[in-house]
């Protein structure tokens, strides 16, 4: 039987119950344990912290894995008096947030130092807590940016995982972020340059720009995507088109997918409700695009007449493709 550790002791997998996989009690920079202004009294923590387990636990809760990395406030006496408070069981990670949170002490360190580390406060305790980590975190550096440290800390895991068997959690890339431009070049995967993707977040937050400004061209994904104007007639008798087929739109208000599935529920409700397969398939283009013609509109937004009649010839701007 597989055991986890919980700041309580190990509890057998299948005694967990409903587990919330990457939580923070309480999280901070380094540094921040010391500013008074940042951490709450311990009465004001409980105060806040106890009735939110609590309920989790009524609603059916029963594990919390706490993500809270080494040098980010992770307080292990703390969650062993919730757990015991709260009946909630609490697991407590060894590893870093990313690279950038950690102290130069461990900054400094090498592969095989920060293994040690982690195997130590999963097999033998984190601190003098007594109490063994269930998990180990890791993470990149803030922008998104894949340090030597941060290298250093995934191997250390890796190993420690090995190991231990003890899983590793970790944040993806913690940056994602689609820019999407107006191309000319209508290929799957257009030619797209850094001044291009500058050009588009032009006027942006200051930080958006500074990313785009620091991007790795290798490392970005660029694929073409496409959107229509609406199209008068999704049917035949009995053909129809739905999702993307019937109105394709850019992803801005990520309601493409949405809608797609929507679509499906509506084709069902006009089949069921109306006498035939061509009076259902009229129902349903009635019930559906008055609403997907509002969202192609809607997500084509931020582009004048011209810019858009460049790169698509006779496509119209937002209002003027659904005559509003
Ligand atoms: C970058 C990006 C971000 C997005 N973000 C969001 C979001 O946040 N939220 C959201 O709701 N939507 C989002 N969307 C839109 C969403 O992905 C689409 O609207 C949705 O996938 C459309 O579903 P669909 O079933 O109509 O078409 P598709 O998912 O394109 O499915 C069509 C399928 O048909 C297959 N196919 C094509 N031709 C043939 C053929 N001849 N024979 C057999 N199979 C064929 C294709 O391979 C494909 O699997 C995003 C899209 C993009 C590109």
């Amino acid at each position: 039987m597989s055991r986890v550790n919980t700041v309580l002791g190990p509890v057998p997998a299948e005694e967990l119950g409903f587990v919330a996989i990457h939580e923070h009690i309480g999280y901070g920079m380094p540094g921040s344990e010391l500013d008074t202004r940042w951490w709450k009294s311990p009465e004001q923590r409980y105060e806040e912290t106890v009735p939110k387990l609590r309920r989790f636990h009524q609603l059916g809760g029963g594990t919390f894995v706490d993500a809270t990395g080494i040098c980010n406030g992770r307080d292990v006496d703390h969650y062993k008096s919730l757990s015991a408070k709260t009946g909630v069981h609490i697991v407590a990670c060894t590893g870093f947030v990313g690279g950038d949170t950690a102290l130069p002490h461990f900054a400094r360190a090498d592969v095989d130092y920060l293994t040690r580390q982690f195997v130590h406060e999963i097999t033998v305790g984190i601190g003098d807590t007594g109490s063994l980590a269930g998990v180990i975190k890791v993470g990149v550096s803030r922008g998104g940016r894949m340090t030597d440290l941060d290298k250093r800390i995934y191997r250390a895991a890796a190993r420690a995982a090995l190991a231990t068997g003890v899983p590793i959690l970790r944040h993806r890339g913690q940056v994602s972020f689609d820019i999407t431009a107006l191309c000319p070049d209508g290929t799957w995967t257009p030619q797209v340059t850094k001044e291009d993707l500058l050009r588009t977040v032009e006027g942006f937050d200051e930080r958006l720009v500074d990313i785009t400004r620091g991007l790795d061209m290798d490392t970005v994904n660029i694929r073409a995507v496409y959107d229509i104007d609406p199209v008068g007639t999704w049917h035949s008798d009995s053909v129809v088109l739905v999702g993307d087929a019937a109105h394709s739109m850019l992803h801005h208000q990520g309601q493409g997918a949405n809608s797609a599935i929507e679509d499906a529920g509506a084709i069902a409700d006009a089949l069921r409700e109306a006498g035939s397969v061509k009076e259902g398939l009229a129902l349903y283009q009635a019930t559906r695009k008055p609403v997907t013609d509002k969202l192609q509109a809607i997500s084509r937004q931020g582009w004048t007449e011209d810019e858009i009649n460049d790169v698509f010839p006779g496509q119209k701007p937002a209002a003027a493709a659904t005559g509003e």
